[in-house]
Formats: structure tokens, sequence, C-alpha cells
């Protein structure tokens, strides 16, 4: 064929011009009122007032203390414990529980990897539960067929900001006599019925990093109702090992403190970032409903349902693809749609903010592939008391598996303070890959 007379392509990712090159606007809930919050800490001259000891500064100093009042009446739950991260929360709450080796801790493989190898540090073993297909959440089917005399507990996942099946989920781990530890770090303000996401379960983990909705740079908040567990957790997120004798507990049990304090810094910023939750959460939400509403105009594409009576908080926006209508890949038509679109300010390192799959089913990671977590010996999974027989191999969730390898696609675009007209490209641009998907072929 003569050069001449081949058409070039309108797309961008063969060399067209992009719907948009100027950069999508920053997502900057950090404002004047935490400038100033932090001010008024740095001259009151204390960063942190903890001391690991039993002491009237066990419980941390005023910031704090009022941060943890303040998060425990917005979202209804009696005590909120602030941590320095959801990682080291859901660690908290793992060891609250008493879990230990030879125990097995049911979690999701669609998940930030932690919530699914915080029981390892307790030498129990992880046990991975399929996803629901239009909600992502674990599927309570696939939770009861897991369970067995050594599960002690499900960590569930508000994945994506959509809160847990947590009828179902709660009735289950009723009906076996195990706890529930909801990781509902991508859902602060979400609602099952008229409940918060984070107070639905026994322990709820909420994340404060600069990903999630509102954040202190690093941080998390463990929410419970239960005092016993209550107490427990503030142990281990403070010395335990080096308290409990002075303030006269006597349960000895994963006693063994660490130090996940969050500092009066964060604190302060923390009670500011909480008032602003919730318009946050619903500039985002109206933007995500534009797009659900506009995106699935297009034969192929589905935004993913919502559970019956829950409110999602859109962490990121999911979407449902189908490769048999639109006859492309799905990773060839976001990458087409990513070279069509800029990247966002302050994350351009990271490129335009839609991606296909989320993150690998973990089970596939080289740590459960391999199974050498802890030492050198295959502990907890091979050696110790209790072996495991657990086994990790391709094909264990298939559900799973699908949605990363060709039916899910996220993005996030909706984050405020984008415009209209900013989300109007966003669907230009699907609408313009899509008008020429027989070229992607
Ligand atoms: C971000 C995130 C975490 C971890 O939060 P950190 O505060 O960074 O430890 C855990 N689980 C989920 C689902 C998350 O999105």
């Amino acid at each position: 064929m003569k050069k001449s007379n081949q058409r070039r392509s309108e797309l961008a990712i063969f060399g067209g011009k992009p719907v948009r090159t100027m950069k999508f606007p920053a997502y900057r809930p950090i404002g004047e009122e935490e400038r100033l919050a932090v001010d008024r800490v740095m001259r009151s001259g204390i960063l942190s007032r903890y001391l690991g000891v039993w002491h009237e500064d066990f419980y941390g100093g005023p910031e704090v203390q009022a941060f943890e009042r303040e998060w425990a009446a917005y979202f209804g739950v009696r005590h909120a414990i602030a941590v320095n991260s959801c990682t080291s929360g859901l660690l908290c709450a793992v060891g609250a529980l008493a879990i230990g080796p030879g125990d097995e801790v049911i979690v999701s493989p669609f998940t930030m990897a932690a919530s699914a190898t915080v029981p390892l540090w307790y030498g129990a073993i992880p046990v991975f539960a399929d996803i629901e297909p239009e909600y992502f959440c674990l599927d309570p089917k696939s939770i009861e067929a897991c369970i067995t005399p050594r599960t002690k507990a499900i960590i569930v996942v508000d994945v994506f900001g959509q809160p847990y099946d947590a009828d179902a989920i709660n009735a289950i781990a009723k009906k076996h006599n195990i706890k529930v530890i909801e990781d509902c770090a991508q859902a602060p303000g979400a609602r099952y019925k008229k409940s918060f996401a984070g107070s639905l379960a026994d322990i709820g983990v909420y994340s404060l990093n600069y990903h999630k909705h509102i954040h202190t740079g690093e941080g998390g908040v463990i929410a419970t109702d239960d005092d016993t567990l209550a107490n427990k957790l503030r142990l281990i997120r403070n010395h335990a090992e080096a308290v409990v004798e002075d303030k006269g507990d006597t349960d000895l049990v994963n006693m063994v403190g660490f130090n996940f304090r969050l500092t009066e810094l964060q604190a302060a910023i923390g009670r500011e970032q909480l008032k602003k939750l919730s318009k946050l959460l619903s500039d985002r939400v109206a933007n995500c409903n534009y797009l659900a509403r506009e995106l699935s105009k297009i034969s192929g594409i589905r935004s993913a349902t919502v559970r019956p009576n829950t409110t999602h908080s859109y962490y990121v926006q999911p979407f449902l693809y189908d490769e048999k209508v639109i006859g492309v890949h799905r990773d060839k038509f976001i990458e087409s749609v990513r070279a069509e679109l800029p990247a966002t300010e302050l994350r351009e390192l990271e490129g335009t903010q839609i991606s296909g799959g989320f993150v690998k089913p973990l089970y596939l990671l080289p740590l459960f592939q391999k199974k050498i977590a802890i030492g050198k010996n295959g502990f907890p999974f091979t050696s110790g008391s209790n072996p495991s027989t657990q086994s990790y191999g391709k094909g264990l969730c298939p559900v799973t598996e699908r949605m990363y390898e060709k039916e899910l696609f996220i993005h996030e675009f909706m984050r405020p303070p984008v415009t209209h007209k900013d989300l109007e490209d966003v669907v230009e641009a699907f609408t313009k890959v899509y008008a020429h998907r027989d070229e992607l072929r």
C-alpha cells in the first residue's frame, strides 16, 4: 500500500490529536483551616503527648483525644481510636481478637494488600474467599464455603467505597461464632441502611493516608462499640507489654504492643478534615452519578450497580466492560482512553487516572505463591505447630480473576474540584475511542 493512501488515525494512541492536554485539577482537601490547626499545635510546643506506660498520657494528648471524640460522634460509634495508619489499625484489630498461630482468617483477594496480610503477623493463615460480581466485596456464599473449625475472623473490605453485605455476613459470623473486621479505608461516609461504613462490624478501620477522601498525610482510626476490645486496641497501639501490669490487666493474649500513635499535629489536621468530609463526598458522588449516566450510554460499558439500601463513597468509580460487545480487549480500550486524556496535577507521575483491573488477586503475590512470610522456614504456612493446607493456586477465586483480567475498570476523574467541562472531556474521550474501536482490533 502506498503511504499517501493511508488515512492517519484520529486516535491519540496512534498519533492523533488527544481530546485534552490540560491537566485535571488536583484534589486538595487540605486548606487554610488545617494550616491554622497545625499552627495552633506548633505554638503549644506539644507535637505528641503519649507515654508508653500506665499514666494519664497513655491515651495521648488533647488533639488526639478531641479527634477521637469527634470521630466517634460523627460515625456513631462508642470508641474511635486514632492510629498512624489503617494497616496498623488492622494489625491492632487482629491482635485484639486474640487471633494466633493455627487460626484462619477469611480475607478478600481484591483489596489493598494489607487487608489480607495482617493475620500473618499473628501467625494466622489468610484464607481467600471470592468477591461478588456486582459489588466486588466478599461474597457471603464464598465465605461460608471457606469456614473451618479454625476460622476466627473475617476481614471484609468496603472496596471502592461500597459497604459490604453486612446483614448476610454478620449473620454468618454470628452463626459460626467468629468476628468481623471491616476495612473501610475506601468508604468513609458511605452508608449501609442508616449506619456508616466502619460501624457495621465488631471492629472497623479507616485510613487517613494521602490518597483517601480525607487525610492527615498518614493516619488511621479504629472504631468499635465493644469496651473490652477498645481497651485491647489501645494497649496494642501503645506498648501493651509495658502497661498491662500497672494498669491491672491480666489477659496477656497478644499484649505485645507497638508504637502506632498518631501525632498531635496529625490529629489537629484530622479534626478539620472530618468537618469537610460530607461536602467533599457529596461533590464526588454527584460527579460519579454524571459519569455513570453518560458512560453507560456506550454499549458494552456499564456503571457498576450500588448495593440496595447503601450509599457508595467512590474512592474510585468502578465500571464493567464487555469485550464481546465492543470487540476489543479492555486493556487496549483503556490504554486508548488514557492516551486521549492528561494526568492530574500533583499526581503527574501516575499518569492518567484510569486503569483496568484494580489489583492482581492477592493470592498470586510471591508471598503466597512461595509461602514465605515470617522468617525463612515458611511460617506460618508450612512450619509451626499447626501447618495449614491452604493452597493459593490460580483459579482459586474465579470472579476476582475475571474482574482483574478483563471485566472491570476504575477511574478517579470524579475527585472535586473537577468541573462539568472536565467531566465532559472524559465522556468525549470514551465516545471517541468507541467510535474508532475498529482501529484497535
Ligand atoms: C489505603 C488502604 C489501606 C491501607 O491504608 P494505610 O492507611 O495506608 O495503611 C488498607 N485497606 C484498603 C482497602 C485501602 O484502600
